[in-house]
């Protein structure tokens, strides 16, 4: 069982190798998860059920089988956007780091470096919240 967010911030379980996304808080600290293929062409219909890391309850098979490169991604993707949010190391140094750790599998599932670049621009503007750029008006003298 382990425990990793996605870049939009979603809550993600990855358990038996299957990716589930956070669905709803139901009562006794119980919450539910559902299979991350629910919402794509394969309308797999599996969930979890956790209270804090333990399995409390499961539904449904999965139509598909589980992908270990996909925990990889998500491991390596949210190592990156830790990376670019606590440190000043430049993206593609911080790329070339996570990426030479994965798996061949892996790396050829991983997004395009060009889209990991804008990921890191995403990253590091939520983190330095600039201030809005003064308008440079020049007034008559
Ligand atoms: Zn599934």
């Amino acid at each position: 069982m382990e425990f990793v967010k996605s870049k939009k911030g979603k809550e993600k379980v990855i358990f038996e190798g299957y990716v589930y996304v956070k669905q709803k808080k139901l009562a006794h600290g119980v919450v539910s998860f559902e299979c991350e293929k629910r919402r794509n062409k394969l309308e797999c219909k599996a969930k979890i059920k956790l209270r804090g890391v333990n399995l409390v309850g499961r539904l449904n098979n999965h139509s598909h089988g589980p992908d270990p490169a996909r925990r990889e991604i998500l491991k390596v993707l949210q190592e990156m956007k830790k990376s670019a949010e606590e440190t000043e190391e430049a993206p593609q140094q911080i790329i070339s780091r996570s990426v030479s750790s994965i798996s061949e599998d892996a790396k050829a599932k991983l997004p395009t470096v060009h889209q990991l670049r804008r990921n890191f621009r995403r990253y590091r503007q939520v983190v330095n919240n600039p201030p809005p750029v003064p308008l440079n008006i020049s007034l008559p003298s």
